[in-house]
């Protein structure tokens, strides 16, 4: 039996999702006459309160065609230093933008306002132009780190008086909404964007979301023909989106509760150092000194666990709708079998 760990983007399709794709009603959606690419983007549109939403290919896609729609080249984007979308999409926000980044040194990917405050530069003719705030919830390379939602307000109030922009990258925002009892709204209301994969923790094969104001979609609607990213008949993709977000919300707190389960293996293990805070779906931890990182990703390879090495003796686990109780018992026994 393989245990794939690796992220929660591992899933496959269930049944029942894909008897939901065999089964929609599809057009081109080029010229926004697909039925169940509509039904998606609106239906998204509607949970978070925003006026539109529009259907991508890819999370990297959404966050960078919002960072188009909010920046001119030469201004600085606001984030963390850990954020994905200046870690993991190629450096995408110069690519396509042309702009540049300011990165604060934030805790387990967040950060407080008053760190966002003196990340601005002076509005002096040396600078560049602070235009958009990024944060990342949960965070990703933090950990599955949620943030406080009051903290999230203040930095609204800081773009606010600085006339910047606020975009969330919500690829695991529903992980974050269901262990803190928070809504959709909520986050519709406080962010000018918002970013949500269904290829997460939701299980859909493919697919992203971007959710904004009228005039930010029209315009993302144009940028994402000019990324490469207008698709056809992709309603079979968007009706694997809706059975989503109509049964796989909650069901996360399952995965977060075996999340906390894997800690608890892991605290008993002698080749465990350190164990970070585990708040979702995503567990890090440390192996010691003496311990090397690809001897040790070999090893659990040998005995089908497949987990990610992030560098320095850091590794990271990922819990998701196909990690099931039999193997969740399977790690523990193999686990606990093996010595370094
Ligand atoms: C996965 C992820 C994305 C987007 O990833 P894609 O693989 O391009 O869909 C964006 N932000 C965060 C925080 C992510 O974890």
């Amino acid at each position: 039996m393989k245990i794939n760990l690796i992220s929660d983007t591992v899933t496959k399709p269930s049944p029942e999702m894909l008897s939901a794709m065999m089964q929609a009603e599809v057009g081109d959606d080029v010229f926004k006459s697909d039925p169940t690419v509509n039904a998606l983007e609106e239906k998204a549109a509607r949970m978070f309160g925003k006026e539109a939403a529009i259907f991508c290919p890819s999370g990297t896609m959404t966050n960078q065609i919002a960072v188009k729609v909010h920046t001119q080249p030469g201004d600085v984007v606001i984030a963390d230093k850990f954020s994905h979308v200046y870690n993991y999409e190629g450096g995408g926000i110069a690519f396509n933008s042309g702009a540049t980044c300011k990165l604060i040194d934030g805790e387990h990917g967040r950060f407080t306002a008053k760190q966002a405050a003196l990340a601005i530069p002076p509005n002096d003719v040396h600078w560049p132009q602070p235009s958009l705030v990024v944060v990342e919830n949960t965070t990703n390379k933090g950990g599955g780190a949620c943030w406080d939602f009051d903290e999230l307000v203040k930095i609204k109030q800081l773009c606010e008086n600085h006339k910047m922009a606020y975009h969330l990258d919500g690829a695991r925002l529903f992980n974050a909404i269901v262990v803190k009892k928070e809504t959709p709204e909520q986050y519709g209301k406080l962010f000018d964007t918002l970013s949500i994969c269904l290829s997460k923790g939701l299980g859909a094969p493919v697919g992203s979301l971007l959710l904004g104001s009228q005039e930010h979609i029209q315009k993302a609607f144009k940028y994402r023909k000019i990324f490469g990213g207008a698709m056809r008949q992709s309603g079979y993709l968007a009706a694997a989106g809706i059975y989503a977000l109509d049964n796989n919300i909650e069901r996360l707190a399952y995965d977060h509760s075996r999340a906390q389960e894997i800690v608890e293996i892991l605290k008993a293990l002698p080749y465990v150092s350190i164990i970070e805070p585990v708040e979702t779906n995503i567990i890090i931890f440390y192996i010691p000194d003496d311990v090397d990182e690809d001897q040790f990703i070999n090893k659990m390879e040998e005995l089908d666990i497949l987990l990610v090495g992030m560098g320095d003796r850091k590794l990271r686990m990922v819990t998701h709708l196909d990690f099931t109780d039999d193997m969740l018992t399977e790690l523990r026994k193999r686990l606990m079998s093996v010595k370094f």
